[in-house]
Formats: C-alpha cells, structure tokens, sequence
C-alpha cells in the first residue's frame, strides 16, 4: 500500500463510518430482541377475553333452550302433518269408494242400503272430525311457536348488545395495553437517547468518537423509527415534541458553539502574527496551502493581477502568491535560511533542502 495522506485520511474516515454502523446496526438487533422479550410477557387483549364479563353467556343458554324447545315443537307438528296426510288418504279412499258403490245402487232399494249408506256417512264423517281436530292442533302449535321465535329474536338482540358491551371494554382494554407498551418502550428508549446525545455533544474529540457514533446512530434510531410500531394514535405528537425539544436544544448549542468559535478566532486575530503563526497547527496549515487561503483568517491569498480589468469569471490571468496576507497581516510565504528558497511559511521543512522552515532566526 503506497502512502497516500489524502486516501489515507479517506480510508479511516470510511472505516470509521463502517465501525459505526456496524456497531448502530448490531445495538439495534439487541434492543430489537429485548423489545420482542418483553412483548412476550404482556399479553394482548382479546374481544372474546371481555364476554365473562357481561351477561351473554346467559342469554346464549336461554336461547338454546328456548332453540330446543322450537325444535322439538317442529317435530311434535311434522307428527301432526303425517296424520293428518294418512287422514287425508283414508278420506279420499272412502270417499271414492262411496261414489262407486252408490252409482250401482238405486233410490229404491231395500232399508238394508240406507243402513249401509248411514254406515258409510258415519265413517266418512269420522274421518273429517279427525282431519279438522288435526288442523286445528297444528294451527296451534304454530302459534305456539311464532311466540317462542318472538322470544328467541329477544334473546338474539340482547346477545348482541351484550357483545357490544363486551367490544367496548375491549377497546377500553386495547387502549390501555397499546398505552402501557408505548410507556414500557418510551422508558426504555428514553435513557438511550439521552445517553447518545450526551455523547454527541461531549465525545466527539475522543478518540474512539467512531464507536460513540454508532451509540448515538442507535439512538436516534431507536427513538425515530423504532419507536414507531407502538405508537399510539397520540404517540406522535411525544415523538414531534422531542424532536421539535432536540432540534431546539441541538440548534442553541450548535450556535453558541459558531459564535465562541468566532469570536475566538476574533480575539486571535488580535495578537501579533508572529504569535498567531505559532498557534497554526500543521493539518490547519496543509489544508490552508491546499485551498490558498490564509490559515490565521481563512482568507484567499491569490492575487489575480488582470482581476481588476473586469475579467472575473474567466481566470486567465496569472494568479500571484502573496508573501504576507493582504487581510490579517500574517507572514504566508518566506525563504528559507539555508538555500534561500522560498517556502510556505507554515510547513516544517524546505521543499529544497530539507532544512527547518519553522525554526526562529
Ligand atoms: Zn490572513
Ligand atoms: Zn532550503
């Protein structure tokens, strides 16, 4: 591997990165394991758990027996209705035997007939009496049970105001349950979050920052996204508070932080050059040459010469270093003690000779 300092500075960054991610993506495995444990414990509610709790269990044994009772009716009248067809047959028999009979006979004939035709009427009018006893029984009967479909229909409405008794405990109960898992995940979350964005705000210059940062990816994780799927339909005004608090809390710091940084570099740029080029640190110094600008006040030290014929956006011109920073007054460029050469003033040693830049004459 040739040593590269730019891809050098890329690589660690990236595995950096991936060591964060790696360690984000297993702390949110485990606390998805933990949150499917405790999901174990708690039960969910069920509609049906809610019916001992109201009165249906009763009524669903009166409408059975009061179902039974319908059935066995039926029964006792298809009984009926038999009879009444082998009735109805022995009528029409005798009915149809009378008719022949009585044609090969005449008015005339002896006394003996019209005992025989008494006979005859006798059965025959039997057989009607039992027909129209039968009728009328099983006329009865239905009656009997119309009234007990009236009162089987009475006990099918109070079943299902009973059950809508039993739904509106469990949606009582529901709510309940989905509150107390959001509060048990809420509770969980809570201490993480807070722990994650302690570290954002003072781990960053620690030098296992990278692992730090895979804390707080969980963190942030746990509480966006994660937390979602228990939310209750109220959940998401918690969620958009803590994030609108966080936003607040982070943007105060963030520019507090702006405004120390700029006044510190404010308050720098008062102290002599020769003290603000001691405090230049070398990766400071780097960048600076890398983009050419000033590393005490940040500003561009190129000098476009035909700058001032209008020329801006094409930079044909030739671009000048200067030797001292036309804003802050600070030493950019000077030559070396040894070869005479010059030299970015703020990297240790001559491009030349290899003699030390920094060293004070
Ligand atoms: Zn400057
Ligand atoms: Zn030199």
């Amino acid at each position: 591997m040739d040593f590269n300092n730019k891809k050098l500075t890329r690589t660690t960054s990236f595995i950096h990165y991936v060591i964060s991610f790696l360690l984000a993506v297993f702390l949110i495995g485990m606390a998805n394991r933990i949150i499917w444990d405790i999901d174990e414990v708690d039960k969910r509610p069920y509609v049906t758990d809610f019916d001992v709790k109201t009165d249906i269990k009763k009524y669903r044994v009166l409408k059975q027996s009061i179902q039974d009772t319908i059935r066995e009716k039926y029964e006792v009248q298809e009984g009926i209705q038999l009879s009444m067809d082998l009735a109805q047959n022995a009528l029409d028999e005798q009915q149809a035997s009378f008719k022949t009979w009585i044609s090969t006979r005449t008015a005339t004939q002896s006394s003996k007939v019209n005992a025989e035709i008494q006979q005859r009427n006798y059965i025959l009018d039997s057989l009607r009496k039992s027909l129209k006893k039968l009728t009328s029984e099983k006329i009865l009967l239905q009656a009997t049970i119309d009234d007990f479909s009236v009162q089987k229909q009475k006990y099918n409405d109070a079943i299902n105001e009973e059950k809508s008794k039993a739904r509106d405990l469990y949606i009582k109960a529901e709510r309940a349950y989905d509150l107390h898992i959001f509060i048990s995940r809420l509770l969980f979350v809570i201490p993480i979050l807070l722990l994650g964005i302690w570290m954002l705000l003072k781990k960053r210059k620690h030098s296992y920052w990278p692992l730090f940062r895979g804390f707080v990816f969980f963190a942030f994780y746990g509480f966006f996204i994660g937390l979602v799927p228990y939310l209750p339909s109220y959940g998401g005004y918690v969620r958009y508070a803590i994030g609108i608090l966080l936003s607040v809390v982070l943007g105060i710091y963030a520019i507090k932080h702006l405004k120390a940084f700029v006044k510190r570099k404010k308050e720098e740029l008062q102290l002599s050059s020769t003290e603000r080029a001691k405090k230049i640190k070398n990766e400071v110094a780097e960048k600076a040459l890398e983009n050419h600008m000033c590393p005490s006040c940040g500003k561009d030290y190129l000098i476009n010469e035909i700058f001032q014929s209008g020329k801006r956006k094409h930079r044909s011109g030739t671009l000048k270093v200067t030797p001292y920073c036309r804003h802050c007054g600070l030493q950019l460029f000077k030559n070396c003690n040894t070869c005479d050469t010059k030299n970015y003033a703020h990297l240790p040693h001559c491009y030349s000779c290899g003699d030390n830049i920094l060293k004070t004459d």
